[in-house]
């Protein structure tokens, strides 16, 4: 019999916690931990006062490609692709620091984090799995979430162009990139 080590399942429910705390949708506590399903349900309702959402995960790559949420979304990758370079973390840790950043910076700059926690957990395997990628401006040189057949030398970012409708200066809510 395999025993399981406390510090393990410690770890494993700190976690859950935290991504409970952040919004998480119930299928990432069950994809990124151990725990039982009837143990993440419970840990689900005491730590957020309600039962989990039910219903499927968004699984289309579209949400990140309109304007507003790429925006977003790229801010959330660029932080997220830095910290796999410079800190040596779990996949799923490396997920919840970024996520934590991205909410600070949207924070200082008074804006709705419009990406969820679950939302950029899907964008990194999206990611991983090379149905999104990130290309770089040609004209500002920041590097946005594309879909991975985008021409880098003609790529204009969501900043640069934005829609017609976008007042200027209210671009992505006034979004700082950099
Ligand atoms: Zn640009």
């Amino acid at each position: 019999m395999r025993t399981k080590s406390i510090l393990t399942e410690a770890k494993q429910i700190e976690r859950a916690v935290t991504l409970i705390n952040l919004g998480a949708r119930l299928q990432v506590l069950e994809s990124e931990t151990d725990l039982s399903y009837e143990r993440l349900l419970r840990l689900y309702k005491e730590v957020s006062g309600k039962s989990p959402s039910k219903g499927q995960l968004p699984f289309s790559t579209d949400w990140f490609m309109s304007w507003q949420p790429n925006i977003h979304a790229s801010l959330f990758m660029n932080i997220h692709e830095y910290l796999n370079k410079v800190a040596e973390m779990d996949e799923i840790d490396t997920v919840i620091k970024a996520y934590q950043l991205y909410q600070e910076q949207t924070q200082a700059q008074s804006l709705e984090p419009l990406l969820s926690v679950t939302r950029a957990w899907r964008l990194v395997k999206f990611v991983d799995n090379g149905m999104l990628t990130l290309t770089k401006c040609s004209k500002c040189n920041g590097h946005y979430v594309t879909h991975p057949h985008e021409v880098a030398k003609h790529y204009v970012c969501g900043l640069c162009n934005p829609p017609a409708r976008a007042g200027k200066g209210k671009a992505a809510g006034g979004l700082q990139m950099h």
